[in-house]
C-alpha cells in the first residue's frame, strides 16, 4: 500500500481496537486503484464523532454535525474521520436537511456521487465495493450510485463534479448519467457559487480539460455558470489550449477573462466570488497584457509589474499562443537587469527632495517619482546622488515654468 496510508492505517487500527469498523474511502481508495498519486486520505468509521475525539490526542472539529472530525497524527498530517452516515433530502439542493448516522458500510457508500467513489479499503488493502466502482474505473465511466436524476436532486453539485471528475482522471461520463446532467441542468442555478468555484478550477487543470469543457457545453451544464450562458462557442474555443499548464487561480481567471471576452472583468470575478487577491492579480495580468500588446515585453511594464506578476501574464499568453517569441529566461533577465526595481531603491528620498526644491510636501512629489523612477528604468540617468539633484533640480525648474 502507499506509504502515505501507514498513518492511516494507525487511525484504523486504533479504532477497531476499540470495538469500531473503520475503512479508507473516497478518492485515495479510486486513486490507488488508478496508480494515482493520492490526494487527502478519509476515513469512514462506525464510531461517532465523540468516540472519536476520544481516542486521539488531537483532534479538530469541523463538523461534528454532519459527522466529521479531522485526526492530527503525531507527524502533524490530518486525516478526515466520517461517522458512516445518510444524508437526508436536499430540499434546496444545497445542504442536506439533516444526516442521520448509520450503522452500516454500505448505506455510507451508497449516499456517495460516483460508484468510483463509494468504494472502501480495509486497512489490509481488501476492497469493499457493493456498487461495482472497481469495473467503471476500469472501463473509464464515471456513473453515479443509484438513479443519476434522483442523486441529481438531492445535490445538483454532483452535475458538475462529474464533469471535474471526467476532467481529471479523463474518464467518459456514462449514458444515464449523461442524460440526467442533460435533464437536470438547471438545478445547478440553486447550488452556491463557491462550491460551483472550486469544481470549475479542479475542472480547468485538469488533462482532460478539452473533454471536460466540450461536455459542459453538449449536457447544456455550462449556461447554469455564472456568465457563462452566451458563451458556448467561447468554451469551445478555450477547450482547444492547454489550460492544464496554468498553476495559479489569478493566471486560469486571467485566462476565462480573455477567451470568453468579458468586458466587465471585475463583475465576472465578483460572480464567481473569487477572493480579492485573486481578481486583483487578475486584474493587474491584464494591465500587463495590454500594454504588452503595445510594446513588447519594454522595462517599464516589468519594473511596473514586478518579476512574478509579469511572468505570470507571460505564461497565461504562452497558452493562448500569443506570446510566443517571449521567454519567461529573457523576463527574468530584463528584470534583473533593471537599474532599480522600486522606489526604495532610489538613492534619494523625499527628504532629500524637499530640502533641494525647499517647498513643502505636495502633489509635485508623486509626479516628480514617476518621472525620475521612469528616467532611471531608461538609464536617462544614474542612480547616484549628484546626478539625481542635478536631474531632479531641472525638473523643478520645468515643473515650475508648466505650473
Ligand atoms: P479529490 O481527489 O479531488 O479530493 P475526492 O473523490 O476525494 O477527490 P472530495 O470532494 O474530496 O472528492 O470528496 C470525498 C468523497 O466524498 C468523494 O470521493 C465522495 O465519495 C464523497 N462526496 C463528496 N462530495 C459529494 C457530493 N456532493 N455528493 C455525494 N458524495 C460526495
Ligand atoms: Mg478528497
Amino acid at each position: 500500500m502507499n506509504k502515505p496510508f501507514h498513518q492511516g492505517i494507525l487511525i484504523i487500527e486504533r479504532l477497531e481496537e476499540n470495538g469500531h469498523e473503520a475503512y479508507f474511502v473516497g478518492g485515495s481508495v479510486r486513486d490507488t486503484l488508478m496508480n494515482r498519486v493520492i490526494g487527502d486520505i478519509d476515513i469512514a468509521t462506525s464510531a461517532t464523532p465523540e468516540e472519536i475525539q476520544a481516542l486521539f490526542p488531537k483532534t479538530i472539529d469541523v463538523g461534528a454535525e454532519h459527522g466529521t472530525i479531522i485526526v492530527v497524527t503525531s507527524d502533524q498530517e490530518s486525516y478526515e474521520v466520517t461517522t458512516f452516515r445518510t444524508d437526508g433530502t436536499y430540499t434546496d439542493n444545497r445542504h442536506p436537511d439533516n444526516v442521520t448516522f448509520v450503522k452500516s458500510l454500505e448505506e455510507d457508500l451508497k449516499r456517495r456521487d460516483f460508484t468510483m467513489n463509494a468504494i472502501a479499503m480495509t486497512k489490509n488493502g481488501k476492497i469493499l465495493d457493493p456498487f461495482h466502482g472497481e469495473s467503471d474505473i476500469k472501463r473509464r465511466v464515471i456513473r453515479t450510485v443509484g438513479k443519476a436524476t434522483e442523486r441529481f436532486k438531492e445535490d445538483a453539485l454532483r452535475m458538475l463534479r462529474a464533469v471535474r471528475f471526467s476532467s481529471q482522471l479523463s474518464f467518459s461520463v456514462e449514458a444515464d448519467t449523461f442524460l440526467g446532467i442533460q435533464k437536470d441542468r438547471a438545478l445547478l442555478e440553486m447550488v452556491s457559487v463557491e462550491r460551483k468555484t472550486m469544481e470549475m478550477e479542479k475542472l480547468l487543470k485538469g488533462q482532460g480539460v478539452k473533454n471536460a469543457l466540450e461536455l459542459l457545453v453538449t449536457t447544456g451544464l455550462y449556461a447554469f455558470l455564472p456568465h457563462f450562458g452566451e458563451k458556448g462557442n467561447r468554451l469551445r474555443d478555450l477547450a482547444k489550449l492547454p489550460v492544464y499548464e496554468l498553476k495559479s487561480r489569478s493566471a486560469l481567471w486571467t485566462l476565462l477573462v480573455i477567451v470568453l471576452e468579458m468586458d466587465d472583468a471585475k463583475g465576472f470575478l465578483n460572480s464567481w466570488k473569487l477572493p480579492k487577491k485573486v481578481s486583483k492579480s487578475v486584474q493587474e495580468n491584464l494591465n500587463v497584457i495590454n500594454q504588452y500588446k503595445e510594446k513588447g515585453w519594454a522595462k517599464e511594464i516589468i519594473y511596473r509589474s514586478g518579476l512574478e506578476q509579469s511572468l505570470e501574464a507571460h505564461q497565461v499568453m504562452r497558452v493562448l499562443g500569443w506570446d510566443k517569441l517571449g521567454s519567461s529566461i529573457q523576463i527574468q533577465k530584463i528584470y534583473n537587469s533593471l537599474p532599480i526595481h522600486s522606489l526604495k531603491d532610489i538613492v534619494i528620498d523625499g527628504h532629500d527632495l524637499i530640502k533641494i526644491a525647499g517647498e513643502k510636501r505636495g502633489k509635485w512629489i508623486a509626479m516628480l517619482y514617476q518621472d525620475l523612477e521612469m528616467a532611471l528604468v531608461h538609464e536617462e540617468l544614474q542612480n547616484e546622488r549628484a546626478a539625481l539633484k542635478e536631474w531632479v533640480c531641472n525638473w523643478l525648474q520645468k515643473y515650475d515654468q508648466n505650473y
